[in-house]
Parts: C-alpha cells; sequence; structure tokens
C-alpha cells in the first residue's frame, strides 16, 4: 500500500513553511483529516493496520484516541477489529477520559493516532486509561512522522521519542520529513513565516 500516494492524493501532503505543535518548523504537513474525509479510504487504512495487528497476535479489548485528531483513526480501526472505541480529551490541558467511557482493571488497550511524532499526545492518553486500571498493550497510527520505531518500519527510534520503547508501535508508513527548531528554521532564514496549518481552515 502507497500510503504517501494516498496522501498526495487527498492533497494531505502540503508542501510549504508549518509550525508543527511540537513546536518546530517543517517544509511539510501532513493533514490527515484530508485523507479520513472519504470513508472508504478511512476504512481501506484502517483494515490494512488492523491486518498487522491481529498478525501479531496481541490481543486488544479497546482502541482508544487522543481527541481530536485520533479520533477517525481509531474509531475505523476499531471497527476493523471488531472491538470498543473510546477516547480521551484535555480538560484544561490534562488528558481525561469523560463521557462515561469507563475502562476495567485488565482492560487491554491500544492507543490510536492519527499520525505519530514523538507520541506525547499518545502518552498521555496511555497514562489516562492505566490511571483507571487499564494496560496500554501498543500503539498504532496511519504514519509513524520519523521519531519513533515502528513495527517493521526503517527508522531507527529517535532521542525525541516519547512511545515507551518496550510496547509495538504499529503503522502503515514512515514519513521521514526534517523538522527545525525556529532557531534553526531554513524557511525562516529565507523571510517566510510558519503557519499553523489547522488554523487557517486547511
Ligand atoms: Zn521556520
Amino acid at each position: 500500500m502507497d500510503v504517501a500516494q494516498i496522501y498526495k492524493d487527498a492533497n494531505a501532503l502540503l508542501e510549504g513553511h508549518f509550525l508543527l505543535s511540537s513546536g518546530n518548523h517543517s517544509q511539510f504537513y501532513l493533514q490527515s483529516a484530508k485523507v479520513l474525509e472519504d470513508p472508504k479510504v478511512a476504512q481501506i487504512l484502517a483494515d490494512e493496520l488492523a491486518k498487522q495487528i491481529k498478525a501479531s497476535g496481541i490481543e486488544i479489548d479497546t482502541v482508544c484516541s487522543p481527541a481530536l485528531g485520533g479520533i477517525v483513526a481509531g474509531y475505523e480501526l476499531a471497527r476493523s477489529l471488531g472491538v470498543r472505541f473510546i477516547f480521551t480529551e484535555r480538560v484544561n490541558g490534562e488528558m481525561t477520559l469523560r463521557r462515561g467511557f469507563e475502562v476495567k482493571k485488565g482492560e487491554k488497550l491500544l492507543i490510536c493516532e492519527d499520525i505519530i511524532t514523538t507520541g506525547g499526545s499518545a502518552v498521555e492518553a496511555m497514562k489516562a486509561v492505566e490511571a483507571l486500571g487499564g494496560e496500554v498493550v501498543a500503539f498504532a497510527a496511519l504514519a509513524n512522522r520519523g521519531f519513533c520505531e515502528r513495527v517493521g518500519g526503517g527508522i531507527k527510534r529517535k532521542p525525541e521519542a516519547k512511545l515507551p520503547s518496550n510496547k509495538p508501535f504499529f503503522a502503515l508508513t514512515d514519513f521521514d520529513f526534517e523538522m527545525y527548531s525556529p532557531e534553526a528554521c531554513p524557511l525562516c532564514k529565507n523571510g517566510s513565516a510558519a503557519i499553523k496549518p489547522g488554523s487557517r481552515g486547511n
């Protein structure tokens, strides 16, 4: 499966000068919502991810995604795996389980994002469900943004990676784009200003 081509076809692989949620700048931005706006494409991607997870033999009771970015990918993955789906959301900055969602003691959860960069939000979601007695057994994303090491992937874990190194991370592909701190950004040096993609209606 050519995930990069699917992103390009959906105009979801943006080129420009972007401010990422980590505070770093990049020439590229992945707008997964544009890929997932077609439910048929979302299902194809989720089925492929589910196939990898099933092949691993890992047992999963529930998929949990951090809102908002992970919800569509996580929901489709849960459907494909035939398991329950819940999501965490931030309340005053803290990742929380709301809306009557419950986690049972010993329940096995997979945390799913659309894209995993360092995995910061995914780890916050993990802590939220583990505080309630759940056990996070794996992580998944449509794509790995190049810091974490996925099962069967070609990228080695980088120091910025926050996903626990002892838990498997499944993704369909690696997007290993360069990222720059604002001080070292060559695009800034050329005089352009970084924009936050989600904030401009694109
Ligand atoms: Zn810049």
